[in-house]
């Protein structure tokens, strides 16, 4: 019985399907033009098809699997992986150093960088496990990057660089002296934090601190006005003048040094009145180079799908890393695009003469 009637059903609604292809026919005058249509939309699709096809490159390809919400790990990896001056001393000096049990994460980096940058064709199993043992080696530090988890991009993007950093520690990687370790030669950072008195004008602080990434709040409509503001516009704080005694001074951040890397985080978060976050879709101009003035003192020493819009030197082009897929890109492209979504940004320092 029970059959019968969903047999009933679903003969009603085929038959429901036909009658709507009945009306659908009739905006054409003729069966003729009918199939003349069709002849062209089958056209259309295939060129676009081909087009599809076109964008999408090569097999040797860098794609990265996604073992379960493991995407902002890819994004992340595709991102350093760009720096290639950095992927090239790490693993030159990993090529130098005594294996040690801690630093399993910075060999899977460094062996997966020198798999991306292989001409060869690519062993899917070893990339695979080589991946797999570095999000376990980034999980036995902090739990919170195991598979199936959403997590932060940016977050696991200066994850990697600590942890590196960390491992680089344990090979006796120095700060100024050789061996150097990478990530401080490539994306530290000091900035200088200048504390100056709103009545007398006497300066207070001027507390030099180290950085790997600036973390941008969206107050202006481009890039580089974002990051002008947290470098020149002093914000009014409250702190005690040692001089005249009043409560109010102005802070402001000048660059100490410049990374060779700069690694900027576009804040699309806001904590909203009944203390949910949400995401800013606000479009922001993406400036392909950025002018930044370094003042050198005398001691100078989400929630969502994440992919990575990558730029190689040679041969000059852009990729979007988007796990297993990867297709090409132009920056005109990804500059446009990503206005409303960019996250993180790298920027490599050039040479000004
Ligand atoms: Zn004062």
């Amino acid at each position: 019985m029970r059959k019968e009637k969903e047999e009933r059903k679903e003969m009603t609604l085929h038959g429901q399907d036909r009658k709507e292809e009945r009306k659908a026919m009739t905006l054409f005058k003729s069966e003729d033009e009918m199939a003349k249509f069709m002849e062209i939309l089958m056209e259309l699709s295939f060129s676009s098809y081909m087009e599809y096809k076109k964008r999408l490159t090569d097999p040797h390809a860098f794609r990265l699997p996604n073992f379960g919400n493991s995407c902002y790990v890819n994004a992340s990896l595709q991102c350093l992986f760009t720096a290639e001056s950095f992927c090239g001393e790490l693993s030159y000096l990993l090529d130098n150093s005594v294996h040690k049990l801690e630093d399993t994460f910075l060999r899977c980096f460094v062996e997966l960088s020198r798999l991306r940058k292989s001409s060869e064709v690519q062993g899917d199993i070893s990339k695979d496990s080589l991946l797999l043992a570095l999000i376990e080696s980034a999980t036995d530090i902090n739990p919170e990057f195991t598979i199936n988890e959403q997590n932060d991009a940016h977050e696991f993007l200066c994850h990697c660089l600590t942890q590196m950093e960390e491992s680089g520690r344990w090979l006796g990687w120095q700060e100024d002296l050789d061996p150097r370790c990478p990530v401080k030669a490539n994306f530290k950072f000091k900035m200088r934090n200048i504390i100056t008195c709103s009545s007398c004008g006497s300066q207070q602080n001027n507390k030099v601190e180290v950085f790997n990434h600036i973390s941008l709040p969206l107050v202006h409509d481009s890039v580089d006005q974002c990051l002008y503001d947290i470098v020149n516009n002093p914000k009014v704080l409250e702190s005690k003048c040692k001089v005249c005694g009043v409560e109010c001074a102005n802070s402001r951040w000048t660059f100490h040094t410049l990374p060779r890397f700069l690694i900027l985080q576009l804040n699309r978060f806001k904590v909203t009145e009944y203390y949910t976050v949400v995401k800013l879709d606000i479009p922001v101009e993406i400036k392909p180079e950025l002018q930044i003035n370094c003042l050198a003192q005398s001691d100078t020493s989400g929630i969502g799908h994440y992919l990575s819009d990558c730029s190689s030197h040679i041969p000059h082009q852009w990729m979007t890393y988007n796990d297993e897929l990867v297709t090409l890109t132009t920056e005109t492209d990804v500059l446009k695009m990503r206005s409303s979504s960019a996250y993180v940004l790298l920027y490599e320092s050039v040479s000004t003469g």
